[in-house]
């Protein structure tokens, strides 16, 4: 729906309609006609005044979703009513079957999944599952298994797996840990054949949540764009991707920063993904001491290191993984983490605020007044 198209269509019609009536006699000197000039200058009024109507409703259209416990806002840019509220019927229904698909504790695709993945059974699921796993696999390889989506038993004896945060109460026992820990969950101990999936280890429990918001944001952008929509963000209260751009403009969107508000904002590019992982919101409190829900896979702990990570990318599934990873990998790991993902615009924030940057990065965002920041050496090869 190009809208300086339809405004010519109708101009030529409205011409057209006009010019009828007298056609047989009076073509060839009809633009002598005084009457007929008028008929003109009326058409071609008309014509502008549905250019700025056409524009008008061919800006921005909004509509919001539940994804995953998050409010989502999906905007499109240069697209008509019927055409988004086909696209925003359609990105309901995708958003509904991925939260009952997908759920790691609530009864559905993927706990009848997990069941027979812990009792050696061979299962068929959904592609997106099988998509899930396969780029997990990928992901957990590349990040040094930092990023483990098969931990789901010690994400779960921690806690956290329920909506109610804070969970209030000391954290598991070291032997229960230690328990779950020898059973070197992987999802590399899961093997795909077409739709079907098994586990050559009972200990392996399926988790997405450090990449299903990504994912699906990654499905939504897919369907808008089967439906001829070009530009669009979908915004999951600040992880968000990007198809096209907003106009002749870019989308300027802000940067979440630890405790709810922003360090600063920054323009999309065309088709990215931008993620924020952070250890602020969801956390085991006990006392005054704080388990955030993010578990370092190889030492069944909660990672502390730093406040938060964010990380753009092509794409959602990864910018999303990247930002778990990256906070598990914390100050000192990762450089390397971020370099084996090809990943060179990051930013870090540390406990007491400092903010850490890439020089692409540093290149993008423009930061609040007043927050410390340092531009870290860094390159990928
Ligand atoms: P995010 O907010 O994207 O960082 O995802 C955090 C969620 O991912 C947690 O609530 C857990 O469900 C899960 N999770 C925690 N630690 C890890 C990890 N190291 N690898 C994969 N998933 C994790
Ligand atoms: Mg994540």
């Amino acid at each position: 729906p190009s809208s300086p198209f339809m405004p010519r269509m109708v101009a030529v019609f409205l011409i057209h309609l006009f010019d009828r009536g007298q056609a047989v006699h009076a073509r060839r000197t009809w633009y002598r006609s005084g009457m007929k000039r008028f008929h003109l200058i009326v058409a071609l009024v008309f014509a502008a005044l549905l250019t700025t109507a056409c524009r008008d409703e061919a800006e921005s259209r909004q509509a919001e979703f539940y994804v995953f416990g998050t409010l989502t806002g999906v905007t499109l840019w240069d697209v008509h009513e019927a055409e988004s509220q086909r696209a925003f019927a359609r990105l309901q229904e995708t958003f509904q079957g991925m939260h009952r698909d997908w759920h790691a504790w609530q009864p559905g695709e993927l706990t009848r999944v997990n069941e027979a993945l812990a009792g050696g059974e061979e299962v068929a699921t959904s592609e997106d599952i099988v998509e899930l796993v396969r780029r997990s696999q990928e992901l957990e390889r590349l990040t040094g298994g930092r990023f483990n989506p098969a931990i789901g038993a010690l994400i779960g004896l921690w806690g956290f797996h329920t909506s109610d945060y804070p969970i209030i109460g000391p954290p598991p026992e070291r032997p229960e840990i230690e328990a779950l820990l020898a059973g070197r969950p992987s999802t590399l101990d899961i093997r795909i054949d077409g739709l079907r999936l098994v586990s050559s280890n009972a200990a392996v429990q399926l988790d997405f949540g450090a990449v299903a918001k990504g994912y699906a944001i990654d499905i939504a952008c897919a369907q808008l764009r089967e439906l001829g929509i070009d530009n669009a963000i979908v915004n999951a209260g600040g992880d968000l991707r990007v198809i096209g751009s907003h106009g002749d403009r870019p989308w300027r969107i802000a940067v979440r920063a630890p405790g709810g508000g922003i360090v600063g904002s920054l323009e999309t590019g065309r088709d990215e993904a931008i993620f924020t992982s952070g250890n602020y919101e969801r956390f085991r409190q006990e006392e005054t001491r704080r388990y955030p829900h993010i578990l370092d896979p190889r030492t069944g702990w909660p990672v502390e290191d730093l406040a938060s990570v964010t990380v753009i990318a092509d794409e959602g599934l990864l910018a999303d993984a990247a930002a778990t990873a990256l906070i598990v990998a914390g100050r000192s790991g990762w450089r390397e983490v971020a370099q084996s993902l090809g990943l060179d615009q990051v930013l870090l924030i540390d406990g007491s605020g400092k903010v850490y940057l890439t020089g692409r990065m540093a290149g993008r965002i423009e930061l609040l007044d007043g927050i410390e920041s340092e531009i870290v050496e860094f390159a990928t090869e």
